[in-house]
């Protein structure tokens, strides 16, 4: 790829950070990539396209750290959870046999396994000895009928959000509007269906059966998802979609806007966390749909769901009032999860801000007020000492900080993305509620921190000695 187009990448106008900083987004320093460099961010963006053979070209290292980082689920076919690579060795590379692996691989997976499509991920090894990964896609292509879509999206190139963007690209180039949908079937109820998009929803854990049967019932059907339980002919069609939603990703910014430059599509950026926040995105989908009909019936189901959710609420309330929460995650996370937290009368001690922009950091102070303690370090010392300075009853923050919760004999619930259970849609907040106060509850944490039952022994064995 280009160096003038991976700045043109980085310079994504319709994203509101940039358009305030003016300078794009930050050029990947020394170390940025141990946070996941471009290829696993091109890879977390696409996996879960759940009928397609995934082909990391280099060496094994590459798929090892990368494959099935994600807890996406899908609801038919399971071929992404195949772990696929050229598997390059340096004797390969020298012997420049590189490119006539990847041909191999392409034809490996598509007569075993008769993908939708192939996709084959550039990494830094490839992209760095030259291979023309393109040429070979599109010659395997040819030669098996079958798509073969590049995904040049190398290591080095930048940082895991770049790769995001990179793998949103590569779908926007080589598959997007390759293929008209199927004429709606009428729905059920009678009612006009609508055609709509998502970006950036990852159905982590399933979670976005909870909302799909909301959907269902409005009559808004999901074309195609970049990329959570999707299929390929899904993608295909995103481009007859009436409206799209960008969930959680500024990342994929560059899919929507491009989506609406060439086809005229509208989209808003949104989150399924939370009561309000899922009742907001059921909104602006009616609101860029147009449809008075549609608006009427999504405040209708607004209200019997939103009252359904209290009421559901209601016992776990109880159990969850005045309990001190230290929120360590990123991006929009950082203030959606603490209205959740709010509404269920937690109190938030201190949030982490290291992955928010300024307007998540605004949308916090707004929340939690003006001393509202944000935090940037992210290191287990600091993590822990701002939990005991602020006499925190949980930590809630991603997997990667599992270990140090636990070293400290401190709750802990995971809230990214390899968690186990789904907290989108007004289900998903009954969901949270019940795993927050079970694991606050948990009768572990009081035996992990009582002395050990032989303690006393030894220290007698010791006094006696
Ligand atoms: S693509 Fe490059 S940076 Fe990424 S895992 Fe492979 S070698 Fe490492």
């Amino acid at each position: 790829m280009k160096t003038s187009e991976i700045k043109a990448l980085l310079d994504e106008p319709a994203c509101s950070h940039n358009e305030k900083e003016k300078s794009g987004c930050a050029r990947p320093k020394p170390g940025a990539t141990a946070g996941g460099c471009s290829f696993d961010g091109a890879q977390i963006a696409l996996l879960p396209i759940a009928d397609v053979a995934h082909i990391v070209h280099g060496p094994i290292g590459c798929a090892g750290s990368s494959w099935d980082n994600r807890g996406t689920r899908s609801s038919g076919v399971t071929l992404y959870r195949t772990g696929m690579t050229t598997d390059l060795s340096e004797t390969d590379v020298v012997m420049g046999r590189a490119e006539k692996r990847l041909f191999h691989a392409i034809k490996q997976a598509v007569e075993d396994y008769q993908p939708a499509a192939v996709f084959v991920y550039n990494t830094c090894v490839t992209a760095l000895i030259g291979d023309d990964v393109g040429a070979v896609c599109k010659a395997a292509s040819e030669r098996w009928g079958v798509p073969v879509v590049p995904v040049d999206a190398a290591g080095f190139y930048g940082t895991k959000n770049l790769g995001n963007r990179l793998g949103g690209e590569a779908m926007f180039k080589h598959v997007i509007g390759t293929r008209e949908p199927e004429p709606a079937r009428p729905h059920p109820a009678g009612i006009r269906t609508h055609d709509i998009a998502l970006i950036g929803e990852y159905n982590i854990a399933g979670e976005f059966w909870h909302v799909a049967p909301l959907l269902d019932e409005l009559g808004l059907r999901v074309l195609g998802t970049l990329s959570g339980d999707a299929r390929f002919r899904e993608v295909q069609t995103m481009h007859r979609a009436e409206a799209t939603m960008v969930v959680c990703a500024k990342a994929l910014l560059n899919v929507a806007r491009k989506m609406k430059e060439k086809f005229g599509i509208p989209y808003f950026e949104g989150s399924f966390y939370g009561v309000a926040d899922m009742s907001a995105a059921l909104r602006d989908f009616a609101r860029l749909l147009n449809d008075a009909d549609l608006t009427a019936r999504t405040e209708a189901l607004i209200a019997r769901e939103e009252a359904k959710a209290d009421a559901a609420l209601e016992p776990w309330r109880a159990r969850l009032k005045d309990k001190r929460v230290l929120l360590y995650t990123g991006g929009v996370k950082s203030w959606s999860i603490v209205s959740a937290l709010q509404d269920l009368g937690m109190k938030v001690v201190a949030t982490g801000t290291k992955k928010s922009t300024e307007e998540d950091k605004a949308r916090i102070r707004e929340i939690m007020g003006n001393d509202a303690r944000m935090i940037e370090d992210g290191s287990p010392k600091a993590l822990l000492s701002t939990y005991k300075d602020y006499k925190a009853d949980i930590l809630i923050a991603g997997g990667r900080n599992l270990y140090t919760a636990l070293k400290a004999r401190i709750p802990f619930l995971d809230i990214n993305q390899e968690r186990e259970f789904g907290y989108a849609g007004y289900a998903g907040m009954a969901e949270l509620a019940k795993q927050l106060a079970l694991t606050m509850e948990s009768p572990v944490w009081q035996a992990v921190r009582a002395p050990a039952p032989w303690a006393a022994n030894i220290v007698a064995a010791v006094a006696n000695a």
